[in-house]
């Protein structure tokens, strides 16, 4: 937590006042209990609208290879990966009626990734791809993901619109058996999860919001049959309507300036604004990134994860606000603790805080030409306590007649949905569209969520054995009773803003865990000392997180204001030394993870 301090300068105490205030103006009581799942009466909300059918087909009791649940970047890399291998049957199990994941569902009008598309679109050396623009629209990236699932053959095999219902160990063939909610009951020999984690789209717990009559829809499922046109715009359909969006994060950002181009009238109703940084998006040619060097896609990956890991790097190659403010991105960083004197340092990371948060009102102030708009559209609190956006239409939109904002921040969010409109204090703002652009639940699909029960050796279920020590993995990927079992995500593990470089390496991991455990005739299990040295490597360097996300604006960064839990959740060095950690494992250690199977290979 930050103290006043007496050589603290004026401006940073009346900043310090002013973050708390407008904290103490947005946290509730009720917490991340405020949002509501997307299932039971509000499945609607989560419903596929891009693939309305899916395809008949019989259930399947057959054998492969290589299970992978889950279809987005992470499945299709680790299939990929695998496959890269010699392994031949490779099944992706995907909920969607496609490949894509995140981009499979996110379809808004003005989606695109505002990191690097040359750093975070993977298998560009391999696929021989070279992006088309600095930060990609999402459709050129679902298209890259079906490009990668095409290239590695993973249709053939792949299962869509169907989702695994269970995973059990059978001791007797050392199997996997896979359960769908299709009345598929498979066997794998090996099993790998890949289900991400802002995966299900959650809704604001207003009341009344089951009431309204007008249209609806969540921001991850947009409906162009009613609103016409396509993520580039043209939405006819609401020529003459009046639209609200609820929610001003990554997502609401892109879609706003859309949605004010199109919408008869559109109500923004924001709760607490993002940081808005220049985007400055614009066509690249192959050989503005030397696309003609081979591995060129590589070492710009990797000169990004050294720059955003807080490591020093001989050239910035990205160039971009990621990377200029990536010192201040630092505290995010589980190696944070390692800067020398941490109070001269965390003095020094206030000033220079305080001078990026002043430039980014001062960019508020600047575009947005009605001073009270302008005033409540500024971000009050310390940078990076929720995610960064970047966009260079936003702050314009709200200079058109035809867009509202409305601050909710005093009511703590809207109030209350009716039949015809939102209510925020007295005032009633009548809609024929509501829009939800309010975010995803942290984690709540895949086997850390109790959705997806795994039984291992004994029938022993994965969350009961991590019920009173909390979870013990090696490296993230594999735990002892559960063999063959390969997980995928950040849990014990490390991560990145750039999370498909995080994906890709971990890929590479598990199709080297496959590949061991194939040329041994092995079965991949660690044992419980190896967990528990690992364990004891996270603990050894925990960092201490509280003393910024505290102090910080709720938000799913923070659960919801309650701040982070502090313990072993992931490496401590970072993401580059995670991975130079890894490459080392696996040249020097892997054998410890290899046991002998009992049961011959069906
Ligand atoms: P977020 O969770 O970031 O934002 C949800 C928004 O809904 C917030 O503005 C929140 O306000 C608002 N909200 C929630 N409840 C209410 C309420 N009752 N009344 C008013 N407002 C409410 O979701 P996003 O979909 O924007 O982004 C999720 C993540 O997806 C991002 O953080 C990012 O990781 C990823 N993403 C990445 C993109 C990329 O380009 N790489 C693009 C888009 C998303 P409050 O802040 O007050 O809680």
């Amino acid at each position: 937590m930050t103290t006043p301090h007496a050589s603290v300068p004026e401006e940073l105490i009346a900043l310090r006042q002013r973050y708390r205030l407008e904290r103490e103006r947005r946290v509730r009581p009720d917490g991340a209990g405020q949002y509501r799942d997307t299932e039971a009466e509000f499945g609607y909300y989560a419903a596929d609208p891009y693939t309305a059918e899916p395809a008949e087909r019989a259930p399947l009791h057959d054998t492969v290879d290589v299970a992978v649940v889950g279809g987005g970047f992470g499945g299709i890399l680790a299939g990929a990966r695998i496959r890269q291998q010699g392994v031949r049957r490779v099944r992706v199990v995907e909920k969607g009626g496609d490949f894509g994941g995140t981009w499979y569902w996110n379809r808004y009008p003005g989606i695109h990734c505002d990191i690097e598309s040359h750093v975070y679109l993977p298998m560009l050396d391999e696929t021989g791809y070279v992006p088309e623009w600095k930060y990609a629209p999402g459709e050129e990236i679902r298209r890259h993901a079906v490009r990668i699932a095409e290239k590695s053959g993973l249709y053939p095999d792949a299962l869509f619109s169907t989702a695994v219902t269970s995973l059990t160990w059978d001791e007797d063939s050392e199997t996997w058996i896979v359960a769908t909610d299709r009345g598929d009951e498979f066997r794998a020999t090996y099993v790998v999860t890949a289900t991400g984690t802002l995966s299900e789209p959650k809704l604001p717990g207003i009341p009344g919001i089951e009431d309204f009559t007008g249209h609806t829809f969540h921001t991850s499922r947009w409906d162009y049959a009613y609103t016409g046109g396509t993520p580039d715009g043209g939405m006819t359909g609401l020529a003459r309507q009046r639209v609200g969006i609820v929610g001003t994060g990554a997502t609401g950002i892109q879609v706003v300036p859309m949605l004010a181009e199109d919408a008869g009238h559109v109500y923004v109703f924001q709760r607490t604004p993002s940081t808005v940084d220049v985007r400055a998006n614009c066509r690249t040619t192959a050989a503005d990134v030397g696309a003609d060097r081979a591995g060129w896609a590589h070492d710009r990956r990797e000169n990004y994860l050294r720059i955003v890991s807080g490591e020093t790097a001989e050239r910035d190659l990205v160039a971009d606000r990621w990377t200029a403010s990536a010192g201040l991105l630092e505290k995010l960083l589980p190696s944070f603790r390692r800067q020398g004197d941490r109070e001269a340092f965390e003095a020094a990371y206030e000033l220079a805080d305080a001078a990026k948060m002043n430039e980014l009102r001062a960019r508020v102030e600047e575009t947005v030409a009605d001073p009270d708009t302008a005033e409540a559209l500024k971000p009050w609190y310390r940078y990076a306590c929720k995610r960064p956006t970047f966009s260079d239409a936003y702050y314009p939109a709200f200079n058109r007649d035809n867009v509202t904002l409305v601050d909710t921040a005093d009511t703590h969010g809207i109030e209350r949905i009716t039949e015809n409109g939102v209510m925020v204090g007295d005032t009633t703002y009548e809609l024929d569209c509501l829009i939800f652009a309010t975010g995803f639940s942290v984690g709540a699909s895949g086997i850390t969520s109790g959705k997806l029960p795994v039984h291992g050796r004994g029938a022993t279920q994965l969350l009961h054995a991590w019920a009173k020590e909390g979870p013990r993995t090696l490296h993230g990927f594999t735990s002892n009773g559960f063999p063959n079992l390969i997980q995928m995500g950040s849990l014990q593990n490390a991560s990145s803003v750039n999370f498909t470089h995080i994906l890709d390496e971990q890929a590479v991991h598990a199709a080297a865990l496959v590949a061991a455990a194939e040329a041994e005739g092995a079965l991949i299990e660690p044992s419980r000392e190896v967990q528990d040295a690992w364990i004891a490597v996270l603990a050894e360097g925990a960092p201490d997180h509280e003393w910024f996300h505290a102090d910080c604006t709720p938000g799913y960064y923070n659960r919801e204001g309650r701040g982070r839990p502090n313990g072993p959740i992931a490496y401590p060095h970072g993401a580059f030394a995670f991975h130079e950690l890894l490459a080392r494992w696996r040249k020097e250690s892997m054998a410890e993870v290899l046991r002998a199977r009992t049961a011959a290979r069906g």
